[in-house]
């Protein structure tokens, strides 16, 4: 049985995240890696019951525990860094609709913990083994609000300032109702920018828009974009790890240009360097490296996955798909506000507007399609799947399956580690061979299920 999908516990709060499962899992990670633990937590309407049940299952296991309040997923990341803490938890469902919340457990660098030791929870867990600690051995209680400020002296520390003061680009933030409303205004604002904010009160009834950055979701800040004449509109998903970006025109750009646009330019600062991802993202990056002396390293989804290898590796810079750059001088993992202000500091250097920017990178059109697939066929379904596309010579298995056309065009199959679908990404410079094969693939998905689901009846 499993408890973790591709980052943490998820679940609608108290139905599948209930306080009773938060108290037992937080107990069991506690006995694990045990000392000093730091948990953060977003707006939701459930985080402060989810936060108290994980705080009382830290002390019942016998850790230090360091409340950091409201605060983005990467301050916890840095917080953990930054401290003695041996571990953290934050309490978020990251982009998922408002009823949902998720708990991610992060390690001693403050990356999401490896698969093993959510295995050891899983056990613990099922069989009913929650360590409990005697009355003379539990853990604490301490608040700790210094991080957040830390955090956002940290990333301006990591900024050319002085430059984007001079230039004093407007922007226009939309923080999803979210914890990013704490971060991102504040250090545009110190950077220099003309701040304009949307969606920017927290409230865990996300009434402006859904916490998920899309096209649909951020007409607003298009539109606001557009009324106020800013350069830049800067979007954050729940819990500010990821930044979509729109442009001057309010058009939107795709997650993965982000990775494209800042590993150009850490490339070109440092001349070299290795450049962490996943399967799942454009090969743009590919394209960037080759121009600019870098190399491309591909993992399996998940921000865990890249942080790690990008560590084992001492990588430059490393993201994924969704909008979310990993800086690993900062923070082990995806950090919107950074990614945010590397950008503005782009645009200053070059002058340039995000549009003229945009242009300088190839065009890679992308279709991303999900079918819905129960969790107990996702296995046999990617199985059936192989079997049918096996014939194919470039079949990468990172992941998923992707199958890579000699052109470049390629396809992704892969279950969701956190919803009950699957997952099918295609991506050509030919805008129609991308889109057919998506919808093929999809079609043979569809199939399959629905085989599967009439003989499991
Ligand atoms: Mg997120």
């Amino acid at each position: 049985m499993k408890l973790f999908g591709t980052f943490g516990i998820r679940g609608i709060a108290n139905e599948d995240l209930t306080p009773e499962l938060a108290f037992k899992v937080s107990s069991c990670f506690g006995d694990l890696y045990r000392g000093t633990i730091n948990v953060g937590r977003d707006a939701r309407t459930s985080s402060d019951m989810i936060f108290h049940s994980v705080v009382a299952g830290l002390i019942s296991a016998g850790c230090q525990t360091i409340d950091l309040d409201l605060i983005p997923t990467p301050g916890v990341q840095f917080a953990i860094r930054n401290s003695i803490a041996s571990g953290g938890v934050m309490i978020t469902a990251s982009h998922n609709p408002p009823e949902y919340n998720g708990i991610k457990f992060l390690d001693e660098y403050g990356i999401g913990i490896p698969r093993e030791d959510e295995k050891k929870i899983e056990e613990m867990f099922f069989t009913g083994k929650i360590p409990k600690k005697n009355w003379n051995c539990l853990g604490r209680l301490e608040k700790d609000d210094n991080f957040i400020e830390e955090y956002k002296r940290g990333i301006i520390s990591r900024i050319d300032s002085k430059l984007t003061q001079k230039k004093g680009i407007k922007v226009v933030i939309d923080c999803a109702n979210n914890v990013g409303s704490l971060v991102t205004p504040y250090v545009m604002r110190e950077l220099g920018c003309k701040t304009i904010t949307i969606n920017s009160q927290l409230d865990g009834h996300f009434p402006g828009r859904d916490p998920e950055p899309t096209v649909n979701s951020l007409k607003d800040l298009g539109k606001t974009i557009i009324e106020t004449g800013a350069s830049l509109g800067i979007a954050h998903d729940g819990d500010a790890d990821r930044t979509i970006f729109l442009d001057e025109n309010g058009d939107i750009l795709t997650g993965d240009r982000n990775l494209g646009i800042i590993s150009r330019e850490e490339l070109i600062k440092k001349r070299k360097g290795v450049v962490v991802t996943t399967v799942g993202t454009s090969s743009l990056i590919d394209f960037v490296a080759k121009e600019y002396n870098g190399a491309v390293i591909r993992t399996q989804i998940g921000d865990t996955n890249v942080s790690r290898k990008l560590k084992e590796l001492n990588g430059l810079v490393g993201g994924e798909e969704n909008g979310g750059v990993i800086f690993p001088d900062f923070v082990w993992g995806r950090d919107g506000a950074l990614t945010a202000a590397k950008m503005v500091e782009i645009l200053c250097r070059y002058d340039q507007s995000l549009s003229e920017l945009n242009k300088e990178f190839p065009t890679y059109y992308s279709y991303k399609l999900k079918v819905q697939c129960p969790d107990s066929l996702k296995k046999d379904t990617i199985k059936r799947f192989e079997n049918i596309v096996s014939e194919y010579d470039s079949l990468d298995k990172t992941d998923g399956l992707k199958i890579i056309f000699s052109d470049g065009t390629w396809v992704l199959v892969r279950a969701s580690g956190t919803e009950p679908i699957i997952r099918i990404f295609s991506e050509s410079r030919d805008e129609i061979k991308a889109k057919k094969l998506a919808f093929e693939k999809a079609a043979i998905i569809k199939e399959i299920v629905s085989e599967l689901s009439k003989s499991n009846d």
